[in-house]
């Protein structure tokens, strides 16, 4: 069973409204990333096509849906995942995916999609997904997932049940992980790390996972020293590991969220040792050409590695 830390919210409105039988005919699970939007989407799938009589127990891992879901070849349920290649095949799949919802279920009351990461399409796809929306039928249940609602169509929004996901403040996370008996300096340094996201900070409890992260910081600091030769291969390294890209790129803003914060006073610990070498206009064009990179890679095809050194170069 997942843990709800931070999103019981959201987790309790989606209980209600399969309890109560007030469902929406397509749902959109919003919020930056790690925030669990995929988790509680799956939690919520298994609540509505358990087949136990009683809805305490629910999603009870014992019924044949139950069954079936846990083997990944539910019958009425469709996953499809943002993929890297764009054109004709996306809008075929988002066709398939509206013709798919409207047969009739096989195994429990509702047929369910979820298409995550809904922004990645093109906006063709997207007005292909619109004509689903604007047409349900019977109980089929479409669930969307964006880390960046802001990139999606408004006749999309408007057409959707939005659930929000929100970050916690640093006292919450912090909080949380003392009442997990986490030593409070560490449970602070991962507040930090966490930006606010009860996954992520989840996550760096554990021991190798937070290695990782401490690595990476590691090399985001020798690249803010101006080894620039190390930095170029770095960022090749980076852009190689494209399942942890945008993620890696997340890290390195926060790195200088965090120093920017140190240093003009906000933040009085000195949690990333201070760059003094850094000018604070650089840091700040720093910051602002990688939050443009962190849109490029997310919207276009443009070429990774040539965007991410274009970047650092604002620190020369
Ligand atoms: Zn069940």
């Amino acid at each position: 069973m997942l843990n709800f830390f931070g999103h019981e919210k959201q987790w309790q409105l989606l209980q209600k409204s399969v309890k109560s039988g007030k469902l929406s005919h397509a749902y959109l699970f919003s919020g930056k990333s790690q925030l669990a939007k995929r988790e509680v989407a799956k939690e919520f799938i298994g609540l509505l096509s358990c087949q136990s009589k009683s809805f305490e127990n629910k999603p009870c891992q014992q019924c044949q849906s139950c069954q079936e879901m846990k083997k990944g070849c539910h019958p009425d349920l469709l996953w499809l995942e943002a993929k890297e290649e764009t054109g004709e095949s996306e809008i075929g799949s988002i066709r398939n995916l509206a013709n798919w919802l409207h047969l009739k279920p096989g195994l429990g009351k509702h047929r369910l999609a979820v298409v995550n990461q809904i922004q990645s399409f093109s906006l063709p796809a997207q007005s292909a997904l619109l004509k689903t929306l604007e047409e349900p039928k019977g109980e089929a249940i479409l669930i969307l997932i964006s880390d960046y609602p802001e990139f999606l169509l408004d006749t999309i929004i408007s057409r959707v049940q939005e659930i929000k996901f929100h970050c916690l403040s640093d006292k919450r996370i912090i909080d949380f992980l003392l009442s997990k008996n986490v030593d409070p300096k560490l449970a602070k340094r991962i507040s930090c790390l966490s930006l606010g996201k009860p996954l992520k900070a989840l996550s760096l409890l554990d021991s190798g996972q937070m290695k990782s992260e401490e690595k990476r910081i590691m090399a985001f600091k020798r690249m803010l020293k101006k080894d620039l030769v190390f930095s170029f291969k770095e960022i090749e390294k980076t852009v190689e590991e494209k399942e942890t890209l945008l993620s890696g790129l997340e890290t390195w803003l926060n790195v200088l969220r965090i120093i920017f914060l140190e240093r003009i006073g906000v933040i009085k610990e000195d949690i990333m040792d201070r760059e003094e070498q850094i000018a604070l206009p650089n840091l700040k064009n720093l910051m602002i050409s990688l939050e443009k990179a962190n849109y490029l890679l997310m919207k276009t095809n443009a070429n990774k590695r040539l965007i991410l050194e274009n970047s650092i170069l604002e620190l020369y």
